[in-house]
């Protein structure tokens, strides 16, 4: 079965870069990458989000964060809003990754708060959802997907945010989810959502993210509810992401 919505490759470059290595990066993405098909979005590091969207320009790359802040502007030192987002030059943001959550301590209510706010400022929100392994192995994958969502929805326009599930076990790990896994837990999410907008269920851009590569990216495409991945450590190699890139567009 086909949809159809566009898919959307999405890479998380995390805490890595530099001046030099984002210019090789982006160069041999421009010379890889196919000219049309999946769309394409690139997540640097902050600091070097002006850097990129120079190298972006006239490109058909997004351009992305990493983190966005719940508040416009004020006494939130180190953080960056949603409409300074903007004016750099991002489309999107990725809001509620696992490593946020875990490591810095983001609450679902906290993420839903960050969407808003990004979605307010004309952000294209990336939402990441997800279960740790002891959670998948409890049975409870769904009630935490759906806890994660929770005060997303009555909250957020759901027609206007991306979704990522990304099972925590997965990412970074090598440990994909098999397609059945992953389509499972998609096709939740767009039964959970298509119950209070059945339209912006329909039309939602569901990714799939945890150790994406080369080889695994066709079979998770070819899923009904797979619109795509938010991919890490293979959007580091251009001929990695490229190759993910092609396969999204068969
Ligand atoms: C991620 O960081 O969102 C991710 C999915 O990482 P990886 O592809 O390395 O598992």
């Amino acid at each position: 079965m086909t949809s159809s919505r566009r898919k959307l490759v999405a890479g998380n470059w995390k805490m890595n870069g530099t001046f030099a290595a984002n210019g090789e990066l982006v160069a041999a993405l421009l010379a890889q990458l196919p000219r049309d098909g999946a769309s394409v979005l690139v997540c640097p590091p902050a600091p070097y989000l002006q850097q990129v969207a120079g190298l972006l320009t006239g490109s058909r790359i997004a351009l992305g964060a990493q983190n966005v802040s719940e508040f416009d502007s004020g006494a939130y030192t180190g953080e960056w809003s949603a409409p300074m987002l903007r004016e750099i030059g991002c489309s999107h943001a990725i809001v509620g990754h696992s490593e946020r959550r875990t490591l810095f301590g983001e609450t679902s209510e906290r993420v839903a708060a960050k969407t808003e706010a990004a979605l307010k400022a004309g952000l294209i929100p990336v939402v990441c959802v997800g279960e740790t392994w002891p959670e998948r192995s409890a049975g409870a994958t769904e009630a935490v997907v759906a806890g994660q969502l929770g005060p997303l929805m009555g909250r957020v326009n759901m027609a206007g945010i991306v979704i990522a599930y990304e099972p925590v076990w997965a990412i970074g790990t090598g440990k994909t989810a098999t397609p059945a896994e992953a389509q499972a837990v998609h096709d939740f999410i767009r039964r959970k959502v298509g119950a209070v907008d059945a339209a912006a269920a329909a039309g939602l851009t569901i990714l799939y993210g945890g150790s994406v590569n080369a080889g695994n990216a066709a079979a998770l495409f070819s899923c009904p509810d797979i619109d795509g991945a938010l991919v890490g450590g293979a959007s580091l190699k251009a001929q990695d992401f490229a190759a993910i890139v092609r396969a999204a567009a068969t």
